[in-house]
Protein backbone atom coordinates (compact mmCIF):
# COMPACT_ATOMS: atom_id res chain seq x y z
CA UNK A 1 0.00 0.00 0.00
CA UNK A 2 1.05 4.06 -0.42
CA UNK A 3 2.64 5.80 2.21
CA UNK A 4 0.78 9.07 2.04
CA UNK A 5 2.59 11.80 1.15
CA UNK A 6 1.65 14.55 3.46
CA UNK A 7 2.46 12.23 6.79
CA UNK A 8 2.05 15.50 9.19
CA UNK A 9 -1.84 15.13 8.25
CA UNK A 10 -1.65 11.09 9.04
CA UNK A 11 -4.51 10.38 11.50
CA UNK A 12 -3.63 7.53 13.99
CA UNK A 13 -5.25 4.52 13.92
CA UNK A 14 -7.19 5.09 17.05
CA UNK A 15 -8.47 8.50 15.52
CA UNK A 16 -9.34 6.33 12.16
CA UNK A 17 -11.33 3.75 14.83
CA UNK A 18 -13.09 5.99 15.93
CA UNK A 19 -14.11 7.99 12.39
CA UNK A 20 -15.25 4.73 11.56
CA UNK A 21 -17.18 4.23 15.19
CA UNK A 22 -19.09 7.78 14.56
CA UNK A 23 -20.44 7.97 11.40
CA UNK A 24 -23.03 6.48 9.55
CA UNK A 25 -22.33 5.84 5.64
CA UNK A 26 -19.10 5.79 3.32
CA UNK A 27 -18.52 4.63 0.18
CA UNK A 28 -17.81 1.24 -0.62
CA UNK A 29 -15.63 1.39 -4.00
CA UNK A 30 -15.65 -2.15 -6.31
CA UNK A 31 -14.03 -3.15 -9.61
CA UNK A 32 -16.93 -2.55 -11.38
CA UNK A 33 -18.24 -3.48 -14.85
CA UNK A 34 -16.98 -2.21 -18.15
CA UNK A 35 -13.78 -0.60 -16.76
CA UNK A 36 -15.59 1.61 -14.84
CA UNK A 37 -15.21 1.66 -11.06
CA UNK A 38 -17.88 1.62 -9.18
CA UNK A 39 -18.11 4.11 -5.50
CA UNK A 40 -21.57 3.09 -3.56
CA UNK A 41 -22.82 4.54 -0.76
CA UNK A 42 -23.98 2.39 2.39
CA UNK A 43 -24.21 1.74 5.95
CA UNK A 44 -21.77 -0.10 7.96
CA UNK A 45 -21.12 -1.27 10.84
CA UNK A 46 -16.81 -1.28 12.32
CA UNK A 47 -17.03 -4.60 14.76
CA UNK A 48 -13.75 -6.12 15.81
CA UNK A 49 -11.61 -4.33 13.40
CA UNK A 50 -13.81 -5.50 10.59
CA UNK A 51 -16.34 -3.78 7.96
CA UNK A 52 -19.92 -4.79 7.98
CA UNK A 53 -22.40 -4.16 4.93
CA UNK A 54 -25.66 -5.01 4.54
CA UNK A 55 -26.99 -6.02 0.26
CA UNK A 56 -29.85 -7.22 -1.67
CA UNK A 57 -28.44 -10.99 -3.29
CA UNK A 58 -28.31 -9.37 -6.86
CA UNK A 59 -27.05 -6.13 -8.43
CA UNK A 60 -24.31 -3.99 -9.30
CA UNK A 61 -22.45 -4.20 -6.20
CA UNK A 62 -22.61 -7.97 -4.66
CA UNK A 63 -21.94 -9.39 -8.30
CA UNK A 64 -18.75 -6.90 -8.53
CA UNK A 65 -17.71 -8.41 -5.16
CA UNK A 66 -18.21 -11.77 -6.34
CA UNK A 67 -15.88 -10.91 -9.40
CA UNK A 68 -13.36 -9.37 -7.32
CA UNK A 69 -12.69 -9.29 -3.54
CA UNK A 70 -10.65 -6.35 -3.48
CA UNK A 71 -12.21 -3.53 -2.14
CA UNK A 72 -11.95 0.26 -0.78
CA UNK A 73 -14.00 2.00 2.19
CA UNK A 74 -14.32 5.78 2.51
CA UNK A 75 -15.87 7.72 5.07
CA UNK A 76 -15.84 11.78 5.37
CA UNK A 77 -15.23 12.16 9.61
CA UNK A 78 -16.06 16.10 8.72
CA UNK A 79 -15.89 18.27 5.87
CA UNK A 80 -16.07 21.78 7.74
CA UNK A 81 -15.99 24.79 5.33
CA UNK A 82 -14.23 27.58 5.83
CA UNK A 83 -14.81 29.96 3.01
CA UNK A 84 -12.68 33.26 4.24
CA UNK A 85 -9.75 30.50 4.04
CA UNK A 86 -10.63 29.19 1.00
CA UNK A 87 -10.36 25.15 2.11
CA UNK A 88 -12.22 22.82 4.37
CA UNK A 89 -11.77 21.73 7.49
CA UNK A 90 -11.62 17.77 6.49
CA UNK A 91 -11.39 14.39 8.57
CA UNK A 92 -11.62 10.80 6.44
CA UNK A 93 -10.85 7.36 6.66
CA UNK A 94 -9.86 5.08 3.59
CA UNK A 95 -9.55 1.25 4.18
CA UNK A 96 -8.41 -1.13 1.45
CA UNK A 97 -9.39 -4.67 2.29
CA UNK A 98 -10.41 -7.80 1.24
CA UNK A 99 -14.62 -8.69 1.23
CA UNK A 100 -16.09 -12.01 1.65
CA UNK A 101 -19.87 -12.66 1.37
CA UNK A 102 -21.21 -14.41 4.52
CA UNK A 103 -22.43 -17.76 3.45
CA UNK A 104 -23.24 -19.37 7.24
CA UNK A 105 -26.32 -18.04 9.02
CA UNK A 106 -24.92 -17.72 12.09
CA UNK A 107 -21.83 -15.03 10.91
CA UNK A 108 -24.88 -13.56 9.03
CA UNK A 109 -26.82 -13.47 11.38
CA UNK A 110 -24.25 -11.76 14.27
CA UNK A 111 -23.21 -9.16 11.61
CA UNK A 112 -26.95 -8.16 10.79
CA UNK A 113 -27.33 -8.14 14.72
CA UNK A 114 -24.27 -5.61 15.06
CA UNK A 115 -25.32 -3.21 12.01
CA UNK A 116 -28.89 -2.92 13.25
CA UNK A 117 -27.71 -2.46 17.05
CA UNK A 118 -25.66 0.70 15.51
CA UNK A 119 -28.56 2.10 13.66
CA UNK A 120 -31.57 1.15 15.83
CA UNK A 121 -30.22 1.00 19.62
CA UNK A 122 -33.47 1.44 21.29
CA UNK A 123 -35.74 -0.90 19.23
CA UNK A 124 -34.54 -4.15 20.38
CA UNK A 125 -37.51 -6.22 19.72
CA UNK A 126 -37.78 -4.65 16.46
CA UNK A 127 -35.08 -5.06 15.05
CA UNK A 128 -34.52 -8.24 16.03
CA UNK A 129 -38.18 -8.82 13.94
CA UNK A 130 -36.99 -6.94 11.31
CA UNK A 131 -34.11 -9.23 10.73
CA UNK A 132 -36.20 -12.48 11.20
CA UNK A 133 -38.62 -11.59 8.36
CA UNK A 134 -36.12 -10.24 5.76
CA UNK A 135 -32.85 -12.60 6.44
CA UNK A 136 -33.35 -14.98 3.48
CA UNK A 137 -33.43 -12.13 1.32
CA UNK A 138 -30.61 -10.34 2.95
CA UNK A 139 -26.49 -10.71 2.13
CA UNK A 140 -23.89 -9.57 4.32
CA UNK A 141 -20.57 -8.80 3.51
CA UNK A 142 -17.28 -8.68 6.01
CA UNK A 143 -14.26 -7.08 4.70
CA UNK A 144 -11.10 -7.57 6.51
CA UNK A 145 -8.77 -4.38 6.65
CA UNK A 146 -5.30 -4.53 4.82
CA UNK A 147 -4.67 -1.09 5.06
CA UNK A 148 -6.17 1.57 7.07
CA UNK A 149 -5.17 5.22 6.71
CA UNK A 150 -7.00 8.44 7.84
CA UNK A 151 -6.00 11.92 6.64
CA UNK A 152 -6.83 15.46 8.16
CA UNK A 153 -6.87 19.35 7.19
CA UNK A 154 -3.15 20.48 7.64
CA UNK A 155 -5.12 23.59 9.87
CA UNK A 156 -6.87 20.67 11.98
CA UNK A 157 -2.98 19.89 12.89
CA UNK A 158 -1.86 23.31 13.60
CA UNK A 159 -5.02 23.34 15.60
CA UNK A 160 -3.80 20.68 18.12
CA UNK A 161 -0.19 21.71 18.76
C1 LIG B 1 -26.57 6.93 3.03
C2 LIG B 1 -26.94 5.68 2.26
C3 LIG B 1 -26.94 4.46 2.92
C4 LIG B 1 -27.27 3.30 2.23
N1 LIG B 1 -27.21 2.09 2.89
C5 LIG B 1 -27.39 0.95 2.21
C6 LIG B 1 -27.18 -0.31 2.83
O1 LIG B 1 -26.82 -0.40 3.99
N2 LIG B 1 -27.36 -1.43 2.08
C7 LIG B 1 -27.73 -1.37 0.78
O2 LIG B 1 -27.87 -2.42 0.13
N3 LIG B 1 -27.93 -0.19 0.15
C8 LIG B 1 -27.77 0.97 0.83
N4 LIG B 1 -27.93 2.18 0.19
C9 LIG B 1 -28.34 2.18 -1.21
C10 LIG B 1 -27.12 1.92 -2.09
O3 LIG B 1 -26.41 3.13 -2.34
C11 LIG B 1 -27.45 1.25 -3.44
O4 LIG B 1 -28.41 2.01 -4.12
C12 LIG B 1 -27.99 -0.16 -3.23
O5 LIG B 1 -27.15 -0.90 -2.37
C13 LIG B 1 -28.12 -0.91 -4.54
O6 LIG B 1 -26.84 -1.10 -5.07
P1 LIG B 1 -26.67 -2.10 -6.29
O7 LIG B 1 -25.30 -1.92 -6.82
O8 LIG B 1 -27.10 -3.47 -5.92
O9 LIG B 1 -27.79 -1.44 -7.25
P2 LIG B 1 -28.11 -1.71 -8.76
O10 LIG B 1 -29.56 -1.40 -8.90
O11 LIG B 1 -27.64 -3.03 -9.24
O12 LIG B 1 -27.27 -0.54 -9.44
C14 LIG B 1 -27.42 -0.33 -10.82
C15 LIG B 1 -26.97 1.07 -11.11
O13 LIG B 1 -27.83 2.01 -10.47
C16 LIG B 1 -27.09 3.15 -10.05
N5 LIG B 1 -27.17 3.28 -8.58
C17 LIG B 1 -27.28 2.31 -7.65
N6 LIG B 1 -27.29 2.83 -6.40
C18 LIG B 1 -27.19 4.16 -6.55
C19 LIG B 1 -27.14 5.23 -5.63
N7 LIG B 1 -27.19 5.07 -4.28
N8 LIG B 1 -27.03 6.47 -6.13
C20 LIG B 1 -26.97 6.69 -7.46
N9 LIG B 1 -27.02 5.70 -8.37
C21 LIG B 1 -27.12 4.45 -7.93
C22 LIG B 1 -25.66 2.92 -10.51
O14 LIG B 1 -25.51 3.50 -11.80
C23 LIG B 1 -25.58 1.41 -10.61
O15 LIG B 1 -24.60 0.99 -11.53
C24 LIG B 1 -27.62 3.36 0.86
C25 LIG B 1 -27.61 4.60 0.20
C26 LIG B 1 -27.27 5.73 0.88
C27 LIG B 1 -27.22 7.05 0.14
Amino acid sequence: MREMRRSRQLLSQQDCEMILKENTSGVLSVYGEDGYPYGVPLSYVYADGKLYFHSAKDGHKIDSVRNNNKVSFTVIGQDNIVAEEYTTYFQSVIAFGTARILEQDDEKRTAIEQLAEKYMPDLKEGRLQEIEKEFHRLCMIEVTIDSLTGKEAIELVRARR
